[in-house]
């Protein structure tokens, strides 16, 4: 647990201002998690955590959504940055109605292009936005990407440059009910491209907790 605290206490004075961390928290027990929290990080994971670590944290969810699933995560979730259609946007804003919540999400950008991965693609963008911003239960505070999986970081950084400049297109564009503020991109291996391209949050697991074990699963 040590050596969990020292290293989000090292990632966060090394991280530039204005950049937050995320914690990837996926697989982590519980204890695990808390560390990181202790040592100042944000976490996302799943219940059994929540039920340890509560409010002690802000929670974002990063994971695929399945709609049986929404009416749970609002519940949990402080912000859900994978929202990738509209059908997804109105089942988390009918349920958010249900409880009297106004959930923030990023929509994620499926910047490589690649058919059998989640997001959306960099064209379809602005579309989805427009129509969430109808919506009166959940809102838009971002954008999120993964990109490709590559075995060299630098390769990926035509797809965060280009979820950059949608991301700042938006803004630009003042939506009503649309707040691009946070820009999602870089885990363990690619974040410091990432940053250099102008994300303001990264998602950081293997760096924190060390590598998953393979039997943990995903
Ligand atoms: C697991 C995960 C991460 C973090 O990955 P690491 O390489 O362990 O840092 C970031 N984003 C998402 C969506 C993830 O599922």
């Amino acid at each position: 647990m040590e050596a969990i605290k020292r290293n989000v206490a090292r990632i966060l004075s090394e991280l530039p201002d204005g950049v937050q961390l995320v914690v990837a928290a996926k697989t982590r027990q519980p204890a695990e998690i808390l560390a990181a929290v202790e040592a100042g990080a944000n976490v996302q994971e799943a219940e059994r955590a929540y039920r340890v670590i509560g409010n002690r944290a802000e929670w974002h969810f990063i994971g695929h959504l399945q709609r049986n699933k929404v009416k749970k995560a609002v519940e949990l979730f402080d912000m859900i940055e994978t929202v990738d259609s509209v059908e997804m946007a109105s089942e988390i804003d009918k349920r958010c109605a249900q409880i009297g919540k106004v959930m923030p999400v990023l929509v994620e950008v499926n910047s490589g292009r690649e058919n059998q991965k989640s997001g959306v693609f960099p064209e379809n963008v602005e579309p989805l936005v427009r129509e969430i911003s109808t919506l009166h239960n959940i809102r838009v505070t971002g954008l999120m990407t993964m990109g490709p999986t590559l075995a060299n970081a630098a390769d990926l950084r035509p797809y965060f440059a280009e979820t950059r400049r949608i991301f700042e297109k938006l803004k630009e564009m003042g939506l009503p009910d649309v707040e691009m503020r946070y820009l999602s991109m870089g885990m363990t291996d690619s974040y410091r491209v990432a940053i250099e391209e102008g994300a303001s949050m990264v998602r950081l697991g293997s760096k924190i907790f060390g590598e998953r074990a393979a039997s943990a699963g995903e």
